[in-house]
C-alpha cells in the first residue's frame, strides 16, 4: 500500500510529491477559511483489479457550484478535473480504497477578510481512508448544542472549509460526551444533518429526510440512496422539515456521506432507535450501496469511473 506522503498531488497546475505541495502561512484560506473542497471515494474491486471512483462527476459539479457561491474561479470543468484526477492516480497506481480531496482555495498572501480581489489556487491529493464510523452495529448520536449554520450565515449547500468549524464543534462535543456522532438542528429547531452526514428516517415504510431548505449539504450519497430506495426497493423519499422527537420514534435512522457511507443510527439522545441495531431497510440499502460502489450492480455502473484500463481477458479466457 502506498503511504499518503509518497503519493502524487496536483498543485497549481503541476503534479508533484504530496510532501512538496505546501502553502505559505500567510495564505488567505489558511487564515480565513476561504476555500471549498470535495471528498471523493475510490473503491478497489479486487476481483476486477480495478479502482472505481464513486460519482466523481457529481462531486466536481458540486465543487463548481461551491466556487460560484464563494465567487471563486473553478479550476476547470468537471470533465477537466476528472481527467486530472485520473492522471494523478495512474501515476501512483493505488490498489486499495482511497479518498480524494480536491480543494479550491484563496491563495493570495494577503491580510484582509473579503472574497474579491484575492487569487484562487487549486490542490488535489488523496489518502487512504478506511471506515469513518463503525457502520455495522448502529452508532450512538446526540443532538448537538451547536446549531447548523444558516444559509444566510455560511451557506451549508457549499462545501466551504470554514463551515467545518461548525461541524468540528459539534463532533468534538459529541465524542467527548461519549457519543459517536452529533446531529445538528437548524436555528428554527428542526433536524438538519450530522457533522459530516445527511440523515434519513424510516417512518411507516417511507424514507424521510430533511429538505434542502434545512441548511444541509446536498449529499451525493443522499441522492444515491434516494435513487436506490426508489428503484430497487420501491420506497419513496419525502423531503420535509423533521422534528427532533421524530428521531426518537422512527423505525430506523441512518446517516449517509462519502466518508460515513451508510451508517445506521442505533441510539439518539440515549433512546434506542427501533430495535437498536441496524434496521432491515437500512441493511438492504447498505448491501446494495456497497455492491454499487464497486460497480457490481449493472444499473449503477454509470456511478463508477474506472481508473485503470480494464484487464483484457480473464484467466479462463
Ligand atoms: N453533510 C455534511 C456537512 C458533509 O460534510 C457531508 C460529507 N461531504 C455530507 C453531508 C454528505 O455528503 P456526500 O454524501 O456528498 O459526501
Amino acid at each position: 500500500m502506498s503511504a499518503p506522503l509518497s503519493s502524487t498531488a496536483y498543485f497549481n497546475g503541476n503534479f508533484m510529491p504530496l510532501a512538496e505541495a505546501n502553502v505559505n502561512v500567510m495564505t488567505h484560506a489558511l487564515n480565513y477559511g476561504t476555500a471549498c473542497f470535495e471528498g471523493i471515494r475510490g473503491y478497489w474491486n479486487e476481483e476486477q483489479q480495478q479502482l472505481y471512483l464513486f460519482r466523481m462527476r457529481e462531486h466536481y459539479e458540486r465543487l463548481v457550484k461551491s466556487c460560484r457561491i464563494l465567487t471563486m474561479k473553478a479550476p476547470g470543468t468537471p470533465e477537466e478535473l476528472g481527467r486530472i484526477t485520473l492522471e494523478m492516480l495512474r501515476r501512483d497506481n493505488p490498489r486499495h480504497d482511497i479518498y480524494i480531496r480536491p480543494l479550491v482555495y484563496k491563495s493570495s498572501l494577503a491580510i484582509g477578510v473579503r472574497l474579491h480581489n484575492v487569487d484562487d489556487g487549486f490542490v488535489l491529493f488523496y489518502a487512504l481512508l478506511g471506515k469513518y464510523i463503525d457502520n455495522q452495529s448502529g452508532c450512538r448520536c446526540c443532538i448537538s448544542t451547536y446549531r447548523r449554520v444558516d444559509d444566510n450565515g455560511i451557506p451549508a449547500r457549499a462545501k466551504i472549509t470554514g463551515i467545518y468549524v461548525n461541524s468540528a464543534l459539534a463532533k468534538s462535543e459529541a465524542e467527548l460526551n461519549g457519543f459517536d456522532e452529533a446531529i445538528m438542528l437548524t436555528h428554527e429547531g428542526h433536524v438538519s444533518e450530522g457533522s459530516g452526514e445527511n440523515i434519513f428516517l424510516i417512518i411507516d415504510g417511507q424514507l424521510v429526510t430533511p429538505a434542502p431548505s434545512e441548511n444541509i449539504l446536498m449529499g451525493i450519497t443522499r441522492a444515491s440512496v434516494m435513487e436506490l430506495a426508489k428503484r430497487e426497493l420501491g420506497i419513496d423519499t419525502i423531503e420535509r422539515q423533521v422534528d427532533r422527537t421524530e428521531l426518537y420514534i422512527a423505525d430506523e435512522v441512518f446517516m449517509t456521506g462519502t466518508a460515513a457511507e451508510i451508517t445506521p443510527v442505533g441510539e439518539v439522545d440515549r433512546r434506542p432507535v427501533g430495535a437498536g441495531g441496524i434496521g432491515p431497510v437500512t441493511a438492504k440499502l447498505q448491501e446494495l450501496f456497497f455492491r454499487a460502489v464497486k460497480a457490481e450492480v449493472p444499473a449503477y455502473t454509470r456511478w463508477c469511473t474506472p481508473v485503470y484500463q480494464p484487464v483484457a481477458a480473464s484467466r479462463e479466457g
